[in-house]
């Protein structure tokens, strides 16, 4: 394959992602949307990193999944999760209706296909809160669309704290969470790029240079080759 070839193969949609026109009358480029996968043991804030980041840029959402756990205290069917039978998950998941899905502290958890697909077809970015084994089929299924971040505790005693101050579990899941969290620390070297989230503001500010990073990747921005040719020609 000649360097043009590969150019126009680069400009193909993978997963189906066609990409927006972000059209002007100088800049006719289109972007390939992107998954942006955040991992982290419980409690090291990646569900708060998430809703801000969500808040603040207008061009990325949450892939709400599927689990079979019971509803915490304020979360809403359809916004934080689907929250269904273990029948209803595994007739979806023996249908191919999920992208990925794990098996974490004995609850299923899986990611609905449509929603993400249809997004990224539109060329908007999917924020993706799931474990490294989601992490790694994602990786697996999109390769080059995923973009992933581990985000880390500042400290053993700093996770601890947050599992307890935030109310939502009894000690014995604390202890089960504690003890999984080293097992989803040693996959830190699996991702693009890690933030240790000792403050909210600033780990925010990461992700987002992160995104806009990644945004502007040549290979993610469909008709760059046409652009340059007309932008070469008017020179
Ligand atoms: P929690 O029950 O605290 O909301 O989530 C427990 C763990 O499951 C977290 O590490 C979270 O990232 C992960 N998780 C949530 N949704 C999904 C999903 O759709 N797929 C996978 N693989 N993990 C998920």
């Amino acid at each position: 394959m000649d360097e043009k070839d590969k150019r126009k193969e680069q400009e193909k949609p993978l997963a189906a992602a066609v990409g927006t026109e972000t059209q002007s009358a100088t800049f006719p480029v289109r972007r390939r949307g992107l998954m942006l996968v955040l991992s982290s043991p419980s409690g090291a804030g990646k569900t708060t990193l998430a809703k801000a980041l969500i808040a603040r840029d207008g061009e990325i959402a949450l892939s709400v999944s599927l689990t079979t756990r019971a509803p915490r205290p304020g979360e809403v069917d359809g916004k934080d999760y689907w929250f269904v039978s273990r029948e209803s998950f595994e007739r979806q998941r023996q249908e191919g209706a999920l992208l990925e899905w794990a098996e974490v502290f004995g609850n299923l958890y899986g990611t609905p296909r449509g929603p993400v697909e249809a997004r990224l077809s539109a060329g908007r970015d999917v924020l993706f809160d799931v474990d490294w084994q989601g992490a790694r089929q994602l990786r697996h299924e999109a390769g080059g669309d995923v973009v992933s971040v581990f985000i880390l505790p500042p400290s053993a005693a700093a996770l601890r704290e947050r599992l307890i101050g935030r109310g939502q579990d009894g000690p014995d899941v604390i202890a089960q969470r504690m003890a999984r969290a080293g097992e989803e620390i040693s996959h830190w070297g699996e991702y693009d790029y890690v933030i240790v989230n000792a403050e909210i503001e600033p780990s925010v500010w990461a992700l987002e240079a992160i995104l806009a990073a990644e945004r502007r990747r040549r290979s993610r921005q469909i008709g760059l080759e046409s652009f340059v040719e007309r932008l070469r020609g008017g020179l």
